[in-house]
């Protein structure tokens, strides 16, 4: 008997736009930041005590994040000089190799030097926030390449990210996707820290704004639905992400809703910030880094990809069909933001879906069963 192609048509009636559906994978990795190992590196970034550049309390901070680095794994360690009046600090430059685009980058960065107190909030808070992410990301793969930078010189005007980007980012041409800056997000003791602020370009050059603004909205949506913080869209300024956007780099960064009176300050320590709200704030970074460097859940306990299954045409209309028809198979649709749009199980031999209902941009197709687990990214044109 001739096997007869059961052409059957799905039609996609039940995307939601609005659904604050998060990636389970991402999920599953931000459930691990643990708010003890937070709470103890701040303690130890506090005990270092006031951390001016070229002061033996600044420079005993750069080892330790070094060493932290390396325990993790880490091998593209990298400091870089940089004279602040007088004064010889350190940059930080950790690198994580990315799969599919080992050249592109996502920085990830945040000053370590303190001015006048031990800086718990700023700019512990953000130091830290790099520490736990790169304590869960260090084994996870990524489609771009991850730079966490530790820059000193901040409180002195932005002189260690001026330095990086004039003397390392600029002269190698980097291909930087995004920087995301974390500055001050520890909130403050006895309020209720219940929003982060989500900050974007509004400066001169305007040629990066709009990508500044898309990461910004992307990054004010994702944290909502990896944690309890609510966002708020904001303009940056002064802090170290400025550097990069005046060469044209597309920026954006986290600041916390209630700014800390004790910037600056002796009193800029553990007990006048909110560790609760830290600790999500620690979350929604990591989701966001996640989603901007596009993590890949390891596929090595469904290891059986069907290489000859693919999806055409790409970018697709509205039709887009599978090389073969499958059956008893999962397919997933998410969005940019880690939504998932669309979720249906065929349990008949299924060759094509008609994506007329999703609007224009990039998707990620996931089709799973007991047998394969293939990943797909198309264009909805
Ligand atoms: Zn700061």
């Amino acid at each position: 008997m001739k096997y007869i192609l059961l052409q059957l048509t799905i039609f996609i009636t039940s995307i939601s736009v609005n659904a604050q559906t998060l990636n389970p994978f991402y999920q599953s990795v931000v459930a691990q930041v643990k708010f003890d190992s937070v709470q103890q590196k701040l303690q130890k970034f506090q005990d270092f005590g006031i951390k001016t550049v070229g002061s033996p309390a600044h420079n005993n901070a750069f080892d330790w994040l070094k060493s932290y680095y390396k325990n993790y794994g880490y091998t593209t360690i990298e400091q870089q000089s940089v004279n602040v009046s007088g004064n010889i600090g350190y940059n930080l430059i950790v690198t994580k190799i990315g799969k599919k685009y080992p050249d592109e980058f996502i920085i990830i960065d945040g000053h370590y030097d303190t001015l006048n107190g031990p800086g718990a909030n700023d700019n512990g808070s953000g130091t830290v926030t790099l520490l736990e992410i790169a304590r869960l990301i260090a084994n996870i793969e990524t489609d771009y390449s991850i730079k966490f930078i530790h820059f000193t010189g901040e409180e002195r005007g932005l002189i260690g990210s001026q330095e990086y980007v004039n003397k390392i980012a600029v002269p190698n041409n980097l291909k930087i996707k995004a920087v995301l800056n974390i500055d001050e997000v520890g909130g403050v003791k006895n309020k209720a820290n219940t929003t982060i602020v989500c900050e974007q370009d509004e400066s001169n050059p305007i040629s990066n704004n709009a990508a500044s603004s898309e990461l910004t909205a992307t990054m004010a949506n994702i944290l909502p639905l990896y944690t309890s913080l609510k966002t708020e869209i904001s303009n940056a300024y002064s802090s170290d992400y400025m550097p990069f956007q005046a060469v044209g780099y597309p920026i954006t960064g986290l600041f916390e809703k209630n700014e800390t009176p004790y910037a600056h300050t002796i009193n800029d320590v553990i007990d006048n910030l909110d560790l609760n709200y830290l600790f999500e704030v620690v979350k929604g970074s990591l989701a966001t880094l996640l989603h901007f460097s596009e993590a890949k859940q390891q596929l090595n306990t469904v290891d059986i990809k069907n290489e000859t299954l693919k999806l055409y045409p790409n970018p697709v209309k509205d039709m887009v069909y599978f090389s073969e028809p499958i059956t008893n198979t999962t397919i997933e649709i998410i969005n940019q933001n880690g939504q998932i749009v669309f979720s249906e199980y065929l349990s008949t031999p299924t060759s094509q879906i008609n994506l007329k209902q999703l609007q224009k941009g990039l998707y990620h197709v996931i089709l799973k069963s007991n047998t394969i687990q293939n990943q797909y990214k198309i264009i909805k044109k």
